[in-house]
C-alpha cells in the first residue's frame, strides 16, 4: 500500500508537471504570436506612411533595415507582385488569391492570414494593408519567433520539472509514511481505542465486533476442551482417539500409562506406533479404520483390558478411530471364582448325597440286618444334616454375593452379641470340654445385627470345634482408638504355618476328615470375610499348630 500511494503521488506530480509545461508553452507561444502580430501590424502601418512619402526607393531601404525579420511585399490590384523583399517579383506568381490580399481588395482596410509559406517553408503570419495608390502592402513574419520564445523558456521549464519531481519523490515518501503510519500502528485487538482515521471507524467497529464474537467462541471452545480434558483425564478407562492415518489426536493418562508411554511425553499428532507396537492392538485399529467395530481382551501391565475399537465417521467417511480400554481383571477373576464355586458346590453336594443314596438303596434292598437299620438311619440323618448345613451356607454366601442380604445398618453391641452366641454354644462346648469366656465392654458398631451374629457364631463355633478337650475359648469385644476390635482366641489345634490365609477360601479345609466329623462346610470363614468386608472391617489371623488360633476383626469408627 505504501508503494501504491508513493507511485500514485509520483504519477500525479509527473502529470501535473507535464500539464503545466504544456500549458506554459502554449501560453508563451500564444503571447509571442500576439506580440509578433502586433509588431507586424505596427510596422505595416509605419511602412505605409513611409511609402506615401518616400515612394519605391523607401521599400529598398526597408529591405536592408528589416533583414530577415519581415518580408515586405507590394502587390498590384490585379495580384501581380510589384516588390518583394525576399524574392524576385518577376518570378513570383499572382497573389490575387491570397486571403489577406482578397480581404483588402474586397474593401477592407486590412487583411490577415496564417499559413505555410512555400517561399519560406514555415508557418507564416501575413498582414495586408491597402495603400493610398490602390496597391496592397503585405508584411509577413514567420512564427519562428513564437517557437523561439517557447524554446527559450524550455530549459527553465525542464529545470523546474526536475526540481518538482525530485521534491515530489521526497514528499511522496514522507506522505506515504504519514498515511500508512497510523494504519500500521492500529491495535487490532482493541480497534475502537484508536482514532486514527474517522473514515475507518465503521471498519474498526466491525473488527471490534468480530473480535468480541471470536473471543466468545474461543472461550466456549476452551471451556468445552477443558471439560473434555477433565472428563478424559479423570476416567479410569483408557481413551485413545486416532485420525485416519493412525496419528494420535487425544490420549488420556490411563491409556498412556497402560500402553507404556512416557508420562511426561506429549504423544499428540504422533503416529500410534511411536506409542505401542502391540500387534493385536494394531489389528483392532486397522479394523476400526476400515469401518468395522472390533473388540478383544488384551493383557497390559499384568492386567486384562477389554479393548473396544470403533470407527469415527462424519458425512459417511471414516475420520479416525476411537479406542476404549476397560479394566476387566476383577470381572474375569470373579467369573473364574464363580466357575470354580459352581464346580465345588456340585462336588460338595454330591458327596453326602451319594452316601445318603447308597444307604437308602441298601435299606430298600433289604440288605441291612435289622440290628443295623438304626445305625444306617443315623448315618442318613447325619449326611442329610451336612447337606442341609451346606445348602444353608451356600444360600448365605450367594445372598452376600448378590447383596440381597443387605440390611439397614443400626447400632449393634458386639459385646452383647458375643454373650448371646457363647450362650448358644454352651452345649457343644460342654460336650467337647471347652471353656468359653467373654471379656471386654459394651462395644457399639454400626451394622446389620443378623450378619454380625453370623460372623460371631462362625468364629466361636470354629474355636470350639477345632479345640482340644480341656481347652478354652476367649471372646473379647472392645472399643479401640480407630474403631472397635473383636477377637476370638482359642487354645485349639491351630493351623499349619503357611495355610492361615487359605482358610478364608471357599470350601477350603485344613483337614477334610476332621471337618467332616465336626460337620464343617468349608464356607464358615468365607462368610466371615464377606460380612467383614460389607462392614468395612479388616480380618486378621494368627495361629500356631497345636497351640491355638486368634482371629481378629477390626471395625472402622462409626
Ligand atoms: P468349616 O466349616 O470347615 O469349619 P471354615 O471356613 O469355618 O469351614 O474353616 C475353614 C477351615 O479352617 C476349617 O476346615 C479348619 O480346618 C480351619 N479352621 C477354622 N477355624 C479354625 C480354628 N479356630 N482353629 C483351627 N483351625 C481352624
Amino acid at each position: 500500500m505504501r508503494k501504491r500511494i508513493f507511485r500514485s503521488m509520483c504519477l500525479l506530480a509527473l502529470t501535473a508537471v507535464i500539464l503545466t509545461s504544456v500549458l506554459v508553452s502554449a501560453m508563451v507561444y500564444a503571447r509571442s504570436f500576439t506580440e509578433m502580430k502586433t509588431q507586424v501590424q505596427r510596422e505595416a502601418a509605419l511602412i505605409s506612411v513611409g511609402l506615401s512619402h518616400g515612394g519605391e526607393d523607401y521599400l529598398g531601404a526597408l529591405q536592408i533595415d528589416y533583414g530577415d525579420d519581415f518580408r515586405i511585399t507590394r502587390i498590384r490590384r490585379d495580384g501581380m507582385v510589384l516588390f518583394d523583399s525576399d524574392a524576385e517579383p518577376g518570378r513570383m506568381e499572382n497573389h490575387l488569391s491570397r486571403p489577406e490580399v482578397q480581404a483588402v481588395l474586397s474593401g477592407q482596410w486590412s487583411g490577415e492570414a496564417v499559413r505555410r509559406s512555400e517561399t519560406m517553408d514555415t508557418k507564416t503570419y501575413y498582414y495586408a494593408l491597402a495603400l493610398a495608390d490602390g496597391t496592397v502592402l503585405r508584411l509577413a513574419s514567420t512564427m519562428r519567433s513564437a517557437f523561439g520564445a517557447v524554446l527559450s523558456v524550455a530549459p527553465l521549464m525542464v529545470f523546474i520539472a526536475v526540481v518538482v519531481l525530485l521534491l515530489t519523490l521526497l514528499l511522496a515518501r514522507r506522505m506515504a509514511n504519514l498515511i500508512i503510519g497510523p494504519l500500521n500502528a492500529l491495535d487490532l485487538e482493541h480497534p475502537e481505542r484508536d482514532g486514527a482515521y474517522e473514515e475507518l471507524s465503521p471498519l474498526l467497529s466491525r473488527i471490534a465486533q468480530q473480535n468480541r464474537s471470536i473471543g466468545r467462541q474461543m472461550r466456549q471452545l476452551t471451556a468445552r476442551q477443558e471439560e473434555f480434558r477433565l472428563l478424559s483425564e479423570n476416567m479410569s478407562e483408557g481413551l485413545l482417539l486416532l485420525d485416519r492415518n493412525a496419528a494420535i489426536l487425544t490420549i488420556n493418562n490411563s491409556a498412556q500409562a497402560l500402553l507404556g508411554g512416557d508420562a511426561d511425553r506429549d504423544y499428540a499428532s504422533q503416529h500410534f506406533l511411536q506409542l505401542s507396537r502391540d500387534l493385536q492392538l494394531q489389528k483392532l485399529i486397522e479394523k476400526a479404520l476400515g469401518g468395522d467395530r472390533a473388540e478383544d481382551t488384551l493383557p497390559f501391565r499384568g492386567r486384562q483390558y477389554q479393548v473396544i475399537a470403533s470407527p469415527v465417521t462424519a458425512d459417511e467417511t471414516i475420520r479416525g478411530a476411537l479406542l476404549l480400554f476397560l479394566d476387566v481383571t476383577e470381572r474375569q477373576q470373579a467369573e473364574q471364582m464363580r466357575r470354580e464355586f459352581s464346580a465345588n458346590v456340585s462336588h460338595e453336594l454330591k458327596t453326602p448325597l451319594t452316601s445318603i443314596s447308597g444307604y437308602a438303596e441298601m435299606l430298600a434292598g433289604g440288605m441291612v440286618r435289622d440290628g443295623d437299620i438304626k445305625m444306617f438311619a443315623g448315618r442318613i440323618y447325619s449326611e442329610a444334616g451336612r447337606l442341609l448345613a451346606l445348602i444353608q451356607d451356600i444360600i448365605k454366601l450367594s445372598r452376600l454375593d448378590e447383596g440381597t442380604a443387605q440390611e439397614q445398618a443400626e447400632p449393634v453391641d458386639l459385646y452383647e452379641v458375643a454373650k448371646q452366641v457363647v450362650e448358644r454354644l454352651a452345649l457343644p462346648a460342654a460336650e467337647r470340654q471347652v471353656a468359653v469366656t467373654v471379656e471386654g465392654e459394651p462395644t457399639v458398631v454400626l451394622g446389620a445385627p443378623a450378619m454380625l451374629d453370623e460372623l460371631m457364631f462362625n468364629l466361636c463355633d470354629n474355636a470350639v470345634k477345632y479345640n482340644k478337650a480341656g481347652g478354652s475359648v476367649t471372646v473379647s469385644a472392645r472399643p479401640a482408638r480407630d474403631g472397635a476390635c473383636l477377637a476370638v482366641r482359642d487354645t485349639g489345634i491351630g493351623i499349619p504355618h503357611g495355610l492361615t490365609e487359605r482358610v478364608f477360601e471357599r470350601f477350603y479345609r485344613v483337614d477334610k476328615s476332621r471337618s467332616k466329623d465336626t460337620g464343617g462346610t468349608g464356607l464358615g470363614l468365607s462368610i466371615v470375610k464377606h460380612i467383614a468386608q460389607i462392614h468395612g472391617a479388616q480380618v486378621s489371623i494368627e495361629s500356631k499348630e497345636q497351640v491355638g488360633t486368634c482371629i481378629r476383626v477390626k471395625f472402622p469408627p462409626n
